[in-house]
């Protein structure tokens, strides 16, 4: 089966969209996103440009700070500030990565927990980590392989997952939402002995690694779940813009051995953005529900 992460995704998109015109009738309060973006890194500038085009089609407001490349960390720290004061941001992005002359660690602390959308605070991050305490947000991209496992049926507790990768914003977080399912899991990184053998043995596999087709379709055990989070060039001439986008996982090879399989592009790309309008749809009603309290 393949896992259709662009029709899902939408499916969630519209969702949003009357979950926010709800909010505005019943409560007057519209969703807001703050995107910061530091300096003038393309992907970076196409990244917000569609996070906020996103914004816009589920009817969330979204504000842009395009801040010079040296600016100076004290004055970076002042607009996430500024931004966790405002009562019309519900959710702060800041566009990493940042020049190199900022801390980001020191940047990422600053954001209100109740406004981190991105889920990469280290309280969030720590809940998620810890039994008995949810975060009040997740990082999105885990979130919508969890959303994907779950469209494809996954049973995850007893289930044997493995994560290959271990990165901050992907691996390690999905392997913490897959622990606090009940899954038991393996997590894979660059020094792990006889990766192959490792993911042989599960039924939920999620690469998130960045080498092109590293999992091979003899390393997918008969029906697993495989998400494949990699996003990966690889130079292709027959292509118009000379290459192509190919996943962690070698789709070909592995699709007919596994149960349910996400394609790249079109799997796990979409669901990213559709988990960060969420958040920021769950910042506005957390600000509601404060406002109650
Ligand atoms: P990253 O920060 O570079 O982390 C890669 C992880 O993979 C590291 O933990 C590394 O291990 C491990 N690794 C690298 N080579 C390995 C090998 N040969 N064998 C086993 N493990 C290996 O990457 P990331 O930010 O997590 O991103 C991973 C992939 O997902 C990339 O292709 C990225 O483009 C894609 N991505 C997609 C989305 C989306 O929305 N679709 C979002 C984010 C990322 P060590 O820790 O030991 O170095």
């Amino acid at each position: 089966m393949l896992i259709d992460g662009k029709a899902i995704a939408q499916r969630i998109r519209n969702e949003i969209a009357g979950d926010v015109e709800k909010m505005v009738q019943e409560h007057d309060l519209r969703p807001g996103l703050a995107a910061v973006l530091v300096g003038e890194d393309p992907a970076s500038q196409t990244y917000v440009r569609m996070k906020r085009k996103a914004c816009a089609e589920a009817g969330i407001e979204s504000f842009g700070h395009e801040l010079p490349a040296d600016i100076d960390q004290e004055s970076l720290l002042q607009v996430v500030r500024d931004l966790n004061a405002d009562p019309k941001v519900h959710g702060i992005l800041v566009q990493l990565p940042l020049p190199d002359h900022l801390d980001e660690e020191q940047v990422l602390n600053e954001i209100s927990i109740e406004k981190d959308v991105d889920g990469f605070h280290p309280v969030n991050i720590g809940r998620l980590s810890m039994k008995g305490r949810e975060p009040l947000f997740m990082p999105c991209t885990p979130m919508g392989c969890m959303v994907l496992l779950e469209e494809a049926g996954a049973k995850f507790e007893g289930a044997n997952a493995v994560v290959l990768g271990r990165s901050n914003i992907v691996g390690l977080p999905a392997a913490m939402m897959l622990i606090k399912r009940n899954a038991t899991v393996t997590v894979v990184h660059s020094r792990t002995k006889d990766p192959a053998s490792m993911c042989r043995n599960a039924d939920i596999l999620v690469a998130a690694v960045g080498r092109p087709k590293m999992v091979q379709g003899d390393w997918v055990k008969p029906g697993a779940i495989v998400i494949d989070v990699g996003v990966n060039r690889v130079d292709d001439p027959t292509a118009k813009r000379g290459y192509r986008l190919v996943g962690d996982v070698d789709f070909e090879a592995a699709k007919d051995v596994a149960g349910a399989i996400t394609p790249v592009p079109g799997g796990v790309g979409p669901m990213t953005i559709a988990m960060l309008l969420k958040n920021t749809l769950r910042g506005a009603e957390l600000q509601l529900t404060k406002a109650k309290a």
